[in-house]
């Protein structure tokens, strides 16, 4: 049987249905090559949220079409995703040895498409339309983790697409309107995964706290995903739940709530900001002023005290002044971030904000993308160096990624913990002291805390 290389670009939907691309392969009998230059077919599944990504990708393809033709293979090469849902047959038009390009919809389609193409019944496949119900097909899993052992973590994807329509943003172009799994159907696929020895999952989609809108009407006040949160909170041997990426909006006292009585739901949060400017707030399309975000901040840390909060902030966004900036560096050093991902706005096909005046010029954002990344920065180091000499809980989830000879596992604050483990430690939940801090990592030290053990006692709730 043939052998696939899949390459991943973006965020974490994008690695999710990679993972069930690769599934869906496997289980027809395809191998995983460890590389794209042995692989008989190779499929890059794309990002479009910024320019750069998708540069990338198609540099990626470029160079792995040109090695294969000077060393006289053919492999099958695939474009998937959303760069493939909003290029289509352009891509083809362009790289002429791209065999297969699979829209957002379509990744369950992979296995029937590359029969065709494997067998010659077809030269190139592009599929881009819309699919009922193919939100409800990102299902399998391989979890392969480190070290040959299961992985103890996972994706759930639980819907896809985006109503927001944020100016700067091409994701509702890319993964279409909002359309949502059921509640009976998440469940049985993270019951699936505790059985199959998986202690936290992830519940994945582009706005989760948009989840189910429409399908499941307020129930005792609690939104659809609320009672999702719940109904995933039941599920017995599983230990750990958190979600990405939600919208602040989405941050209503239900959910807040649910943080203070749901003790599987970890103290983590990631609350997208882009601007700490009102203005700059109204003309992204946010529905949220920085008076209200700091309000939910509040409460979240009210009700969690030492929750791990992150954050996605642009910079250069059209028309943004030095003071619309000062606004942004000021809400940041009121909030404290653990963790801030700044992005460097980049103007997007079809989108509002990519033909608003005053586009800013790339020496004034690349200017400002430094200054708030060294803000940012300073501040979270500090969030972590305040954690020596605490006592934290992990879950292991194998070696580390920085340095294969210890373990790592992550805090519920969503922070990465390496120590001098082992392979009898994945999977297990430890406690551990803080010794000291690297840049976004914590080292504890087994030597103060016995390795075996074991957590008992949950997390401290408060009420909201
Ligand atoms: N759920 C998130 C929200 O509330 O906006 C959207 C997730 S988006 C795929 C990830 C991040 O990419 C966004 O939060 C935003 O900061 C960034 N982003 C999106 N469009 C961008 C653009 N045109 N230029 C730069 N960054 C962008």
């Amino acid at each position: 049987m043939p052998s696939v290389f899949i390459k991943t670009y973006g965020c974490q939907m994008n690695e999710r249905d990679s993972e069930a691309v690769a599934a869906q392969l496997v289980a027809k009998g395809y191998t995983l090559a460890a590389h794209e230059s042995v692989a008989d077919v190779v499929l890059l599944n794309t990002c479009s949220v910024r320019d750069l990504a998708e540069q990338k990708a198609i540099w990626k393809m470029e160079n792995v079409a040109g090695i294969a033709r000077k060393e006289g293979r053919q492999p099958i090469l695939g474009f998937m995703g959303c760069m493939a849902q909003s290029r289509g047959k352009q891509l083809v038009e362009a790289l002429p040895d791209v065999d297969l390009v699979l829209g957002t919809q379509k990744f369950h389609r992979a296995a029937e498409y590359l029969d065709e193409l494997l067998a010659g019944r077809q030269t190139q496949i592009v599929d881009t339309a819309d699919e009922d119900g193919s939100q409800a097909t990102i299902r399998e899993h391989l979890l392969t983790g480190a070290a040959d052992k299961k992985s103890v973590t996972a994706f759930v994807s639980i819907m896809q697409g985006c109503n927001q329509h944020c100016t700067f943003c091409i994701v509702p172009f890319t993964r279409g309107e909002e359309r949502s799994r059921t509640i009976p159907d998440i469940v049985a696929e993270c019951r699936e995964l505790v059985a199959r020895g998986v202690r936290e999952v992830t519940l994945l989609g582009q706005i989760v706290t948009s989840y189910g809108k429409r399908d499941y009407p307020l129930r005792e006040g609690k939104s659809a995903f609320v009672q999702l949160i719940e109904a995933v909170h039941e599920i017995d041997g599983l230990e750990r739940i958190r979600f990405t990426s939600p919208h602040p909006k989405g941050y209503g006292d239900d959910l807040i709530e649910a943080f203070g009585r749901l003790p599987k739901l970890v103290e983590s949060a990631h609350l997208p900001l882009q601007s700490g400017s009102d203005r700059l707030l109204k003309l992204m399309h946010r529905g949220y002023t920085r008076e209200r975000f700091a309000e939910i901040i509040g409460k979240l840390r009210r009700v969690r005290p030492g929750i791990g909060l992150s954050t996605d902030i642009i910079v250069g966004f059209p028309g943004e002044t030095e003071a619309d900036f000062e606004e942004t560096l000021a809400l940041c050093r009121q909030l404290e971030f653990d963790l801030a991902y700044v992005f460097k706005y980049s103007p997007r096909k079809d989108t509002p904000a990519a033909a608003m005046p005053d586009q800013l010029p790339e020496a004034v954002i690349e200017e400002r993308h430094q200054r708030l990344m060294t803000l940012t920065n300073e501040l979270a180091a500090r969030k972590y160096d305040a954690l020596i000499g605490s006592t934290v809980e992990i879950l292991v989830e194998g070696p580390s990624r920085k340095n294969p000879a210890r373990y790592e596992g992550r805090t519920r604050s969503n922070k990465i913990v390496v120590f001098p483990g082992s392979e009898r430690h994945q999977g297990q939940l430890l406690n551990l002291r803080i010794e000291r801090t690297g840049s976004f990592t914590l080292y504890g030290d087994p030597a103060v805390i016995g390795m075996d053990e074991e957590v008992s006692a949950g997390p401290a709730l408060l009420s909201a």
